[in-house]
């Protein structure tokens, strides 16, 4: 059986104690966000994001680009298309901007 608060000093008590938990609270999920991109980012990291294979660093008109062997497919990291594809003119610029 729990005892209610029978004063405002119990009450003030109270609330503090529950604004306590709260920040508690809050500070435990933030960590469990952070650990969780990190198991999520150790999980996928370098793996196809079609097919889950590894990817391998492959080099190619000068850029490493990462090439899965599983589904042959190809990604580029930022800036890496501008690059394979010779920079920022005409039909890449168009295109690269639908991207940003
Ligand atoms: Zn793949």
């Amino acid at each position: 059986m729990t005892t209610k608060p029978t004063t405002a000093e119990d009450e003030y008590f109270a609330r503090e104690e529950a604004e306590k938990k709260k920040r508690l609270a809050q500070k435990k999920q933030a960590e469990l966000e952070t650990q969780e991109k990190e198991r999520l980012k150790e999980l996928h990291w370098m793996r196809c994001p079609k097919c889950g294979m590894e990817l391998h660093p492959i080099l190619f008109k000068g850029v490493t680009i990462d090439k899965c062997f599983g589904c042959h497919g190809v990604f580029l990291d930022d800036g890496e298309l501008e690059k394979v594809a010779g920079g920022e003119s005409g039909f890449m610029k168009g295109l690269t901007s639908l991207f940003k």
